[in-house]
């Protein structure tokens, strides 16, 4: 594609959960935004794409290595779309709690306490609970944490084999 005017206000690099977000915050500003994506368009829905093809065949896994710093390569579980890894992703919304950015001691090593904390961003995951119509009960669960405004999406009922689980 040939890209005639090359002044924008706005270059957004990457198209996944980051830069999705960001262009759909910033899209009604009526800045000039380009947005940059390596990877390829997949046409299929995120729905139609099979467990087996993302996790068992690793059709979508990129195949080039990253280095860790040792300088040992790895091949991390990632794709490049449009649409980043939230094109095969699970569509798991899981919510942070409080202690989720305080220091933990793993059995490999120590994983440090955030700079920033629960509270920081709160308002941003409120906001987030309403652009990606995040389900679920909030009630009785003691580590729940505050939240600024009520989630504004119910729970999903489980499906028929989940509750039989659910149940025990
Ligand atoms: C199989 C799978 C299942 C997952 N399931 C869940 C889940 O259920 N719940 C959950 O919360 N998370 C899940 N994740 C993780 C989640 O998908 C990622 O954390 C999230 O998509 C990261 O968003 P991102 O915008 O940071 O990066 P990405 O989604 O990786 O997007 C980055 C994009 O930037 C592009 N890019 C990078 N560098 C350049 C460059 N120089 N020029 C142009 N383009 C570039 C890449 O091609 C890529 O498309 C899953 C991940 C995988 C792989």
């Amino acid at each position: 594609m040939i890209i005639d005017d090359q002044h924008y206000d706005v270059i957004i690099i990457g198209t996944g959960a980051g830069g999705g977000t960001l262009a759909r915050k910033l899209a009604p500003t009526g800045k000039k935004i380009l947005l940059l994506e390596q990877g390829e368009l997949i046409y299929r829905e995120s729905s139609e794409l099979m467990d087996t093809e993302v996790f068992k065949k690793e059709q979508y896994h990129a195949k080039d290595a990253w280095y860790d710093n040792d300088g040992e390569p790895f091949y991390p579980q990632t794709y490049y779309s449009v649409g980043g890894n939230t094109k095969i992703w699970s569509g798991v919304l899981q919510r942070m709690r409080e202690r989720d950015f305080e220091q933990v001691q793993h059995q490999d090593g120590l994983s440090p306490a955030w700079p920033l904390k629960y509270q920081d961003f709160e308002p941003y995951y409120t906001e987030a609970e309403k652009l990606y119509q995040v389900h679920g009960k909030v009630e009785n669960d003691p580590t729940e944490p505050f939240h600024s405004e009520a989630y504004p999406f119910p729970e999903i009922a489980h499906e028929p084999m989940l509750e039989s689980i659910a149940d025990i």
